[in-house]
């Protein structure tokens, strides 16, 4: 079940439920966009026409952040829980490992996807990464990665490249990788590469990760600054839903 929050259907699932969903897009034939918008996202989709349609197409959609639960609930929707992005594709990688679904990670600095694959390698036993690539490149390089993507024989890609960048590219190349599973998972590879800590585990129970971020990487604030819009954009979407209703 999806619901409409500001414009985007949103997935109401819990972490559970969104695994099993999206794990059974594994081996399919045709290419599954996972996308894991927060609110800055939802943002970025007022202005951004193709962001939004990158994220209107995607075949999973999960609320990654408090600020969409809290425009959910507003619009007396509530959603099940927050579903990470990073922990959703952790909990697939599992998965993947116990299928024999091999993975490629794309996106990050150099040597940065290198450094979480070994890691993911050592904490998730059995799982193939069957390849890596950073994601700092030229147009004209794209058609040499979806080459790599596709020679690599991976079944689940992993797209960092940060959002909007990596919605749009994912919505751009679907149609030419040999993938069954794309997700779009921001700054996962520097967590799973240790270069970026996420926060202790009261702050994300007290929702105050965002709070964490913003201490870490203080250059967020412009961005984040912006998120109690969601609020208001959620409270006056209600009026214009319950004046219709009423009409
Ligand atoms: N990144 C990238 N290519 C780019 C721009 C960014 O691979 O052209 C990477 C960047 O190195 C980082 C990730 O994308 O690893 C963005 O992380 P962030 O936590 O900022 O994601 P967001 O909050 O935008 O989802």
């Amino acid at each position: 079940m999806k619901y409409n929050i500001l414009g985007v259907n949103v997935d109401n699932a819990t972490m559970d439920e969104a695994v099993d969903t999206v794990s059974q897009y594994l081996g399919s034939k045709g290419c599954n966009i996972v996308v894991t918008p927060n609110a800055e996202i939802l943002l970025m989709c007022e202005n951004d026409h193709e962001l939004a349609e990158a994220i209107q197409k995607a075949s999973f959609v999960c609320a990654d952040g408090v600020g969409v639960l809290a425009a959910a609930k507003i619009l007396k929707t509530p959603l099940k829980e927050k579903v990470a992005g990073c922990d959703l594709g952790y909990n697939l990688l599992k998965v993947a490992a116990k299928k024999e679904s091999p993975v490629f990670l794309f996106g990050a600095k150099p040597g940065v996807a290198e450094c979480a694959a070994k890691n993911l390698c050592e904490k998730i036993p059995g799982l193939t990464v069957c390849g890596t690539r950073d994601g700092y490149f030229t147009p004209d390089q794209n058609d040499e990665i979806i080459n790599q993507i596709n020679d690599s024989g991976a079944d689940i890609l992993w797209v960092c490249l940060g959002a909007p960048k990596q919605e749009k590219w994912m919505a751009e190349n679907k149609d030419k990788l040999r993938v069954s599973i794309m997700l779009g998972l921001g700054g996962s590879l520097d967590v799973y590469a240790g270069n970026v800590r996420r926060a202790p585990d009261f702050m994300i129970k007290c929702k105050a990760e965002w709070l964490y971020r913003l201490m870490k990487e203080p250059w967020r604030f412009s961005r984040m600054i912006k998120i109690p819009r969601v609020v208001k954009l959620a409270k006056q979407e209600l009026k214009r839903r319950e004046k219709n209703a009423g009409a």
